[in-house]
């Protein structure tokens, strides 16, 4: 995909107006194939099938930019219902969930209280929360939301995007805590993120390599195939315990491999976003991969 395109589809993802607009339309576009439904019972059922498989899963309801406050409570009290949900279905499943959509441009305090009261649920459950990480604008003040609530709570963590030159250092200071270890989704400037895929790639297995080395649980985040194959190499030769790491990929995408590597004993996650603001998401999809477009314009026509 040239830069182009992929600053195109980034430039939708972040923009307001749209991502409000596509909230009235319901599913358009072929979102469907990325996002599984908008209500939690479908969502259950899913996750369901794919417990069945020997796969666990993250449920993300999909939300992000939100600037008013009542909007962030509403998401606040929709997650907590699906803790409930999660912990009656008895579903093997934690939650993934982003701190703008909880009010983090509203004002980083009541965003805290809000996690906090998602954490006091999820705790009680016994449910693992992932802080999903957005764009670099909102990175500081993650990592500075994330330190508040490991104070109280050890049932949360985040993600590090090895596109950044400053994942190694925000690594060693989480060393303790259960990380999702990405290559990064957002389009960042050069001045805090490596520009070319080659550097990224690298970066990915050398951290995710001293992440297996390490103590805390990683998510091992990625569709690549040539770093898994030599993660899965590196946890073998170094006798890496299966318990202190997964691999996670993303709802409806490479099926075949998520299948694989659960049938061969390895711990595996999808990551299901579900719910009606599906738009900025869906997106980011559609930017990282031209094969994505293609899937979704040969469905719309060719069908
Ligand atoms: P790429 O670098 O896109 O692809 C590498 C190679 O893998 C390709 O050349 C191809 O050979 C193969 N490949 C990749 N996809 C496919 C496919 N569909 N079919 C066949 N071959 C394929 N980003 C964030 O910024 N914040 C987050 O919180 C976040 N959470 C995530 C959670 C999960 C579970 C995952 C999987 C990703 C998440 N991401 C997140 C997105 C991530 O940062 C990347 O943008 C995205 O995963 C694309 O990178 P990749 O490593 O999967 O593979």
């Amino acid at each position: 995909m040239t830069n182009m395109t992929r600053d195109f589809f980034i430039g939708l993802s972040n923009n307001r107006f749209l991502n409000n607009q596509a909230k009235k339309w319901g599913f358009s576009l072929g979102a469907d194939k990325f996002v599984a439904g908008t209500s939690v019972e479908s969502v259950l059922q899913e996750v369901k099938k794919l417990n069945e498989l020997g796969i666990s899963c993250t449920l993300d309801n999909l939300g992000e930019f939100v600037t008013d406050k009542t909007e962030a409570l509403q998401a606040r009290d929709k997650i907590i219902s699906l803790l409930q949900s999660i912990h009656e279905e008895d579903a093997d499943c934690h939650l993934s969930v982003k701190l703008t959509q909880l009010g983090l441009d509203i004002e980083k305090d009541f965003c805290i209280e809000n996690m906090k009261a998602i954490l006091q649920t999820a705790s009680a459950y016994n449910i693992f929360v992932n802080i999903d990480m957005e764009d670099y604008s909102h990175y500081e003040q993650t990592l500075e939301v994330l330190r508040v609530l490991l104070q109280d709570y050890d049932n949360v963590g985040t993600v590090i995007q090895t596109y950044l030159y400053r994942a190694e250092d925000d690594l060693e200071a989480l060393k303790d805590v259960r990380i999702r270890l990405v290559k990064g989704a957002y389009k960042e400037s050069e001045e805090v993120a490596y520009p070319n895929k080659q550097a990224i790639d690298e970066n990915f297995l050398k951290l995710a390599k001293q992440r297996l080395l390490g103590n805390a649980f990683t998510s091992i985040g990625t569709h690549d195939h040539h770093i898994i194959n030599e993660l899965k190499a590196f946890a073998e030769e170094n006798n890496i315990d299966d318990a202190k790491y997964e691999f996670q990929m993303l709802y409806g995408f490479r099926n075949d491999l998520q299948n694989k590597l659960a049938q061969e004993g390895y711990n595996f996650c999808t990551y299901i976003p579900f719910g009606s603001d599906w738009f900025g998401y869906f997106m980011r999809r559609l930017a990282e991969r031209p094969q994505n477009v293609n899937l979704v314009l040969k469905d719309k026509f060719y069908d």
